[in-house]
């Protein structure tokens, strides 16, 4: 038996973190039993499905390397199928049209609440006569199509994650609506617990591998796959993704679509190996950080855990900063291009091909003055928009801040600058400059104005700088002695 795993996302907003995640686990368990990842877009909430939002969870999918298998099925265009399968039920006396109602079914809920009863339908029309019918539909009442759940069932499945699970009939809420807008002559609009079932069995969905807010679902949807005679596929219901608070982590608490984490600046292999360990532990000797694949090649449902999964930004902040600092500069420098284009740093030519030739343009725009800047702040990414912020003060002359600008005003400090500006232009405005060629201007710049070299350090660093803090100042010296930057930067501050 091939494994067929499906993810079933309405497209009424974006693709939501859980959603995602749900997706992480399928495709994992269809890639580690050589099984397919198949996708079906439940649209059939006409009013709130939107083109966009299929196409902002499927850009998502692929962005976060959750390829899939086949075209995704479009849920909307099964409507016959669905129908046919009311109607089996129909035929069979498995459902029944109820012609309750609004009015009489808020009744009988403020009933059982008095009553302190939980509510539920009351299955007051599941065996009218015929002439009661007929008079319901002469009063022009609107009927639904309901399914019988007899209150003494018992509903049993060995779940993958949660081990065996039963279900008592009775706590199902009643018979339940599979059809809305079903007058006699029509079948009307099929609803979800109805329309799942057919479709994942039509697709031959082996394993239903969704969130635990869909335990009840399953029940219901067990007794739909005995009424309609369809095989009943596993099922595996994986926890919740958890706020820091530890409710449903929801739109509330800010960010939760995978397109914003992706404009913050996270890393897909980042997001995905988080995700992946937002209920699943990797098994012992593998370490936090893994690629899909990697997971892939181990994952099973026994180390899913049952407990909900607590939303941990320090957790998958490092894993981003981890990823970021395991790049060769080379591959930094390529993602960081569009984003240093952006702020006008770079011609956005430069992301295709490199068409400039060297000579012609600032050392700024060479692909090796670019990579050595990589080599230098990659290390203190956390996430790629940083690369933003830390390239800035290369790309744009800063101005000082406050404490730059302390620093330099004192005596000292403008003696030691002083003096490392005479031994530049000594050795040469436009001549290369190395590591321990600056190391001796350095020397020869402290002894000259007698000062001590850690003044003198600070000092050049607020000046490059405009900020008492960043990265490795030889190299960021070295980074700025292009087309006689660090001189100028130096000179102002004179
Ligand atoms: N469209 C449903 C949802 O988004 C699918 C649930 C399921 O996997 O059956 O929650």
């Amino acid at each position: 038996m091939t494994v067929r795993v499906r993810l079933a996302p309405s497209p009424t907003g974006t693709l939501h973190i859980g959603t995602a995640r749900t997706a992480v686990f399928n495709w994992l368990f269809a890639r580690r039993q050589g099984g397919q990842f198949l996708l079906r877009i439940e649209d059939t909430d006409k009013e709130r499905s939107r083109q966009e939002y299929t196409d902002n969870i499927l850009e998502g999918l692929a962005w976060l390397g959750l390829d899939w298998d086949g075209e995704p099925v479009i849920q909307s265009t099964r409507l016959a199928e669905h129908r046919m399968a009311i109607e089996q039920l129909l035929a069979s006396g498995h459902a029944y049209r109820c012609y309750a109602t609004e009015a009489e079914l808020t009744a009988m809920r403020e009933q059982q609440a008095a009553a302190s009863k939980a509510p539920r339908y009351d299955n007051r029309h599941r065996d009218l006569s015929p002439e009661q019918e007929a008079a319901f539909i002469a009063e022009g009442r609107e009927a639904v199509i309901r399914f019988r759940i007899d209150d003494d069932a018992t509903i049993s499945w060995t779940d993958l994650v949660r081990g065996p699970m039963r279900w008592a009939g009775s706590d199902l809420g009643g018979d339940m609506v599979v059809a809305r807008r079903a007058p006699s002559d029509r079948i009307g609009d099929p609803l979800y617990n109805l329309v799942v079932v057919v479709d994942d069995a039509a697709m031959a969905i082996t394993h239903v591998i969704r969130g635990e807010d869909h335990i009840a679902n399953t029940a219901k949807q067990l007794l739909l796959y005995d009424a309609l005679g369809l095989p009943q596929p596993v099922f595996a219901h994986t926890p919740l993704i958890l706020n820091k608070e530890g409710r449903k982590l929801s739109k509330r608490d800010g960010v939760t679509s995978i397109s914003d984490f992706r404009g913050m600046g996270y890393d897909a292999v980042a997001l995905a190996n988080y995700m992946t360990l937002l209920g699943w532990s990797p098994p012992e000797g593998m370490g936090e950080r893994f690629t899909l694949s990697e997971a892939a090649a181990v994952f099973d449902f026994e180390r899913v855990n049952k407990a909900g999964a607590r939303f941990d930004w320090d957790k998958l902040n490092w894993l981003n900063g981890q990823i970021l600092h395991a790049l060769p500069p080379s591959e930094l420098r390529e993602q960081l291009l569009p984003l240093w284009a952006e702020q006008g740093w770079i011609p956005s030519a430069q992301i295709e091909s490199d068409p400039i030739k060297p000579a012609q343009i600032a050392a700024s725009q060479s692909q090796s003055w670019q990579q050595a800047l990589c080599e230098l702040i990659g290390p203190s990414l956390t996430l790629l928009a940083d690369g933003v912020d830390q390239a800035k003060p290369f790309f744009e002359r800063p101005e000082l801040d406050p404490a730059a600008r302390d620093q330099i005003g004192s005596a000292p400090a403008q003696a030691a600058l002083a003096a490392l500006l005479e031994s530049l232009r000594g050795h040469g405005v436009e001549a290369p400059l190395e590591a321990e060629q600056a190391q001796q201007l350095l020397g020869a710049a402290c002894k000259a104005a007698d000062v001590k070299k850690g003044v003198l350090m600070k000092s050049l660093r607020a000046a490059l700088l405009g900020s008492l803090q960043g990265p490795d100042l030889l190299s960021t010296w070295l980074l700025l002695h292009h087309d006689g930057e660090d001189l100028q930067r130096i000179e102002r501050c004179l």
